[in-house]
Order: structure tokens, then sequence, then C-alpha cells
């Protein structure tokens, strides 16, 4: 058999990372990449939203066209959740869910067809190691240390796709890391489902302490969080951000509402009052510091005073930019049976007014660093119109004109919008 390969990942960085070690797996046996004529086609779904699902469902049968001859892999959150539907109507070669992904190849090459998801995610005890290998973009890697989540956020699926938080065992991550590191990549993100909830599984480490262990790597440029739990961010870690110049200026703390009323019917474990506290107190301590969030927008019931309470209170925190989400229900979840949807033409509105408040606010932080001077690291170049494109600490994006390419370069320049 011809061993080349071609895949599609949707969604989260999670799932890249993920597919990026199936596919560093395949390589080391000799498979190529050869989208016009795979003897393997895999894709890593996705189910976030019912959105989501549905561009999974699509994939999934585009591949199985496209690709009559080849052998047909769905993995990911959507299969997980939909196995059976996948297994009846879409009928694809090998099935798995948000386990047995490290058994993907072996599976591929004794050419074992069939539906191989675990029926119940919740008895996954363990964090699957998928091998010493990252999903990266350039000069930054995504370094997974944890899968699954515990929360069972109302509006959400993942708990019961994914499983319980299960954290990865600290000296795989510290090596990885490493390896990362020796290799060249400057910039390291930590990803998970639930990244702060790492190390309540096991005896010996918090998240806090993780990420001081990982700013140790000696020429380990800069460690990035992905997203936090506000509860996640305690004492320790206000303190690495402050006095750590290797840890990212940038804090991403999902808030999804701003009204008592909607995060208790979302199941949040916070209530405003407490969320408000804990960002005062991080901006006390690291005053530049970037700050962005999720937010939900439409959530079943969100009447218009509970609307501008979240507006309200987004601008109170001093938030600097907003990921915006209409409310999708999920089939199966809590929230997906309450009375009271919301009109999709509300949602829009809604969406809309936060989407121009994000825009506002993030000009307003931006503009405080307009003529001065930042340090930038150098993520890819644009040929044609001489540009360096990169990133700060603290997630502003800089353009630098040169004749040379300066991707992987750290490189000192004065911000202009
Ligand atoms: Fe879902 Fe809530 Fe867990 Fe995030 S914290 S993965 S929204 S259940």
């Amino acid at each position: 058999m011809k061993k080349t390969y071609t895949y599609i990942s949707l969604g989260c960085k999670v799932n890249a990372y993920e597919i990026s070690a199936i596919i560093s797996r395949l390589k080391e046996l000799g498979y190529i990449k050869d989208d016009s004529d795979p003897s393997v086609a895999i894709i890593n779904t996705c189910s976030v939203t019912s959105t989501a699902d549905q561009k999974s469902r699509q994939h999934i049968r585009k591949l199985k066209n496209k690709y009559p001859n080849a052998i047909i892999v769905v993995m990911g959150c959507y299969s997980q959740g939909h196995h059976e539907y996948i297994k009846e109507e879409i009928r694809p070669d090998i099935i798995v869910g948000t386990s047995n992904r490290d058994k993907v190849v072996e599976l591929i090459e004794n050419k074992l067809y069939g539906d191989n998801t675990d029926k119940n995610p919740r008895l996954y005890n363990k964090y699957e190691e998928l091998g010493v290998t990252a999903y990266s973009e350039n000069v930054r890697a995504y370094l997974k240390i944890q899968d699954g989540c515990d929360n069972f956020c109302s509006y959400c699926l993942i708990p019961y796709v994914r499983g319980k938080s299960r954290s990865r065992e600290k000296e795989e991550i510290i090596k990885e890391a490493s390896a990362l590191v020796n290799s060249g990549y400057q910039e390291i993100v930590l990803t998970g489902i639930h990244v702060g909830g790492y190390g309540k599984d096991l005896n010996d480490i918090d998240f806090s302490t993780l990420v001081e262990q990982l700013l140790n790597i000696n020429d380990l440029y800069r460690l990035r969080i992905s997203s936090i739990e506000e509860s996640e961010i305690d004492e320790k870690l206000i303190e690495l951000i402050n006095t750590k110049d290797n840890l990212a200026n940038h804090f991403h703390i999902p808030l999804q509402s701003g009204s008592d009323t909607v995060l208790k019917r979302m199941n949040r474990k916070y209530t405003c009052d407490e969320f408000y506290m804990k960002i005062s107190k991080i901006k006390k301590a690291c005053p530049d510091v970037a700050l962005t969030t999720d937010v939900i927008v439409g959530f079943p019931g969100e009447s218009e005073e509970e609307f501008i309470e979240t507006y309200n209170f987004i601008k109170k925190c001093g938030f600097n930019m907003l990921h915006v989400f209409p409310y999708s229900s999920r089939p199966g979840t809590v929230a997906a049976r309450l009375k009271d949807q919301i009109d999709p033409r509300i949602k829009k509105e809604r969406c809309l007014k936060l989407i121009e408040l994000s825009n506002q606010v993030w000009s307003e932080y931006t503009s405080q660093f307009e003529g001065k001077e930042v340090e930038v690291l150098i993520e890819q170049y644009d040929k044609a119109n001489k540009e360096n494109v990169g990133h700060t600490s603290n997630y502003l994006e800089v353009r630098v004109q040169s004749n040379d390419d300066l991707t992987g370069k750290i490189v000192k320049t004065i911000y202009k919008k």
C-alpha cells in the first residue's frame, strides 16, 4: 500500500496539537503528505457549537467523496459525541473519539476498521500521552498539558465528550518543552481543555508551580498561557507574571457573562464581585498586562437588563479585547433544555454591540504604546511587502519593514498602530 496521507483539523489548538502528534508518527513510519492521492485521510472533528458539528459532518462527507480509495479516519469531539450517527450514516473506516488516539496509527497500519470510541469518556482516568511532539507555527509551539474538564458549565458538551480533567505528568511536559526550545522554538503556548485545572489530580504539583518550573528552562524566550479561569489564577501566578520577563504579559480569562443571574444559570463557579476582585488584584500587580476574555451572548433567558449588566461589567473590568460568541444550543446539555431561547436577531444585535466595544477598548489599549519601544518576536515574513510580522509579550501585533526575513529574531522597534 502507498504510504500517503492528508488531514483536516477543525476547532481548537488542542485538536491541532493532537493531529500533529499523529502526523509526526505517520511520518516516522515513512508516510508522506499527498493531498491529491492519499491512502489515509484523517479528520479531527470539533463539537464546540452546532456550527462546528455541521462543519465536522460536511468535512467527513467531503473527504469520503473526494478520496473514495483512502482509509477515512474520523476522530475528536464530534466523533466522540455522535459516533453512532457517523458509523450508521457516514461510515468512515476508523472512528476514534477523544481516547485511543495513541492507537490511530496502529489501526491504520493494521486496517482494523471500525468504531473505536470509548462509550463513557467520564471513565478515562489517565492523560493519554501522544508522544514528544507539538503543534507549531514557525517560532511558536503549542504544548498540551491537560485534557478533559470537571466544571460542567450548563451550556458545554466538553465534560461529556472529553471526560474528567487529567493532567499530563510534569516530567513529560518539561521534557517536551526542553526539546522544543532545543530545536529552536522561542515561544511555547500552554494548551489544554481546562489548563488551570492542571495538577488537581496529581499529588505534588499545581498549575502555577508547573509554570514556574517551565520558566526556568534555559533559553525559553517566552511562555504564554492560552486561557485560564479566574479562580485558578493564584498569588504565585500573579507574582510570576509580574517578575518573570519570559512569561507573556497577557491573561485570557473567560468571563462568559457579567450578570450574576446568567452566571448562575450557566453554572459558572464565580460571582461578578469575585471576578472583579481577582481582576483588580491582577491589574494592581501588573498595570500594563493585556486582559482579554470570552463572552457568550444570548444565553437562554438573557434579558435586556442582564445584557446591559454584562456590557457595563466588561467596561468596569477594563478588558482590552473580547471574543464574542452567540450562544449555541448543544443537545444533551442542561442549557439546551432551558426555556426562553433567545431570538437569533437579538443575539446578533447584542454580539455586534460587544464587538464594537471590543474594537474600542483594544484601540484604547494599543494607543498607550504608540511611539514607544517594544520588543517583538518575529513570526513570519511577507516577502512581497518586505514586511516582518510578530507579537509582543502583551500580544500587540507589530510589523517591521526590512529587506531581510527576520523570522525567529527578537527585534526592538517603535510601536505604530
Ligand atoms: Fe466547558 Fe466550562 Fe469546562 Fe470550559 S470550563 S470546557 S466551558 S465545562
